[in-house]
């Protein structure tokens, strides 16, 4: 018998059918006689919903009643599975987040996991009951409703499978698992067996958009293993687990893209101590998420600096920099939208040489031209032209023969 923790995004449990539909394959799996803890979402839509109710009354609301608000969609959730297993004959108890032990510091919306104490999680399962969590939500050491940040339903199966532990943990979604490339933009895109933590957390664009990249640190922390794998199929997934050396063979593991990135130039910089500073310190204060920056060498003692960012944010941004621009004497704040970024993982590149070589002359050859280069010991990144990235990312990917 092995203790399983399972995962059940948002989509998974959309319908009554749906939540009819994970009943049986969690009633399957109790039949083998495997202890579970079951951790689900609110049904797809439910917290977008509950937050545009809040808007409706208030652009403003707190923090802390936002928490107690978007803490019942999981609610709702437990109880309908509980439901549904019981029909199908199933001894079942649903547990809060609270309930289940999960202590949370006190900073509401996005709140991190102090500790997990499951005593009422244990005892259920001793009984032979399976115990459904609600995901995304904790409480402080004094009792206040907490949730972790959105997609937090993630986190919560990790952290719960790292407490109880399990022996295995399986994030139910619904993709199959995590692709070499996007399989709608490059359709010989294959699904990857096994990952490691580090390259799962930079393939921003197939690892994460599965899952909360938090809930993936937490499991790197914790050497929590997991697998995500499709609610609507029996395919297995795929694993993501600490690196193994046979995984360094692999030299790229896979090729992400992202979209809605935004370029800005500040031209003109004068070139000495304190400049960077005082553009990068505000736009951190102003919550402006910077990806990529590339400086000049400068000369006759000025330099350029651009970095990249989210297109949705570059308005911020302006706000933001155009005063710093004027009183550090730079000539020129420019923008520049349709914009992507591709990105080559792997942690076979540690050990590789050749792998940007090999990428641009990828891109070359499908004539797509590189704007902006940057490079982290497991990836390699470029940003092009927004309408070049497909075929982009469709050259590399057969490049590396993925
Ligand atoms: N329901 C929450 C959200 O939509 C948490 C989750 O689904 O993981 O973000
Ligand atoms: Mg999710």
């Amino acid at each position: 018998m092995s203790l399983i923790v399972q995962k059940y995004g948002g989509t998974s449990v959309g319908t009554p059918e749906r939540i009819l539909n994970v009943a049986r394959r969690v009633a399957k799996n109790h039949s083998e006689g495997n202890g579970l803890v079951i951790v689900v979402s609110a049904m797809s839509g439910v917290t977008d919903n509950l937050i545009k109710l809040a808007k409706e009354i208030s652009t403003e609301p707190t923090a802390r009643e936002m928490d107690v608000l978007l803490a019942t969609g999981e609610q709702v959730t437990i109880a309908l599975l509980a439901i549904a297993l019981e029909k199908l004959g199933v001894p079942a108890v649903s547990f809060t987040g609270a309930q289940a032990g999960i202590v949370t510091d006190g900073v509401h919306t996005k709140a991190r996991i102090k500790n997990i104490a499951p005593k009422m999680v244990k005892s259920a399962l001793a009984d032979n009951k399976v115990v459904i969590v609600a995901g995304f939500q904790g409480q402080t050491a004094d009792g206040h409703v907490t949730t972790l940040g959105r997609g937090g339903s993630d986190l919560t199966a990790i952290a719960m499978a790292a407490a109880v532990k399990a022996d295995l943990c399986q994030i139910f979604t619904d993709v199959d698992g995590v692709y070499t490339a996007d399989p709608r933009m490059v359709p010989n895109a294959s699904k990857i067996a096994e990952l490691s933590y580090d390259e799962m957390l930079e393939m921003a664009s197939l690892g994460s958009k599965v899952m909360q990249a938090r809930s993936v640190e937490f499991a790197k922390k914790f050497k929590v293993v997991f697998e995500v794998r499709s609610s609507f199929n029996d395919n297995p997934g795929t694993i993501v687990k600490e690196e193994t050396s046979n995984m360094e063979a692999v030299v790229v593991r896979g090729v992400s893209l992202e979209k809605n990135q935004a370029k800005v130039t500040i031209g003109g910089v004068p070139d000495k101590p304190g400049v960077a500073v005082r553009i990068f310190s505000a736009l951190a204060a102003a919550a402006v998420n910077i990806d990529m920056i590339v400086q000049n060498v400068s000369a006759a003692g000025v330099t350029d600096i651009s970095f990249t960012l989210n297109r949705d944010e570059l308005p911020t941004a302006r706000k933001t920099v155009e005063p710093i621009v004027r009183d550090i004497g730079a000539t020129g704040f420019t923008a520049q939208e349709g914009i992507a970024k591709i990105s080559v993982v792997g942690i076979g590149m540690r050990s590789h040489s050749g792998v940007a070589a090999s990428l641009f002359e990828a891109l070359a050859a499908a004539g797509v031209n590189i704007q902006m280069i940057s490079t982290s010991e497991i990836k390699i990144s470029v940003i092009v032209d927004e309408k070049e990235a497909p075929q982009g990312v469709k050259a590399a990917h057969d490049k590396f023969g993925l």
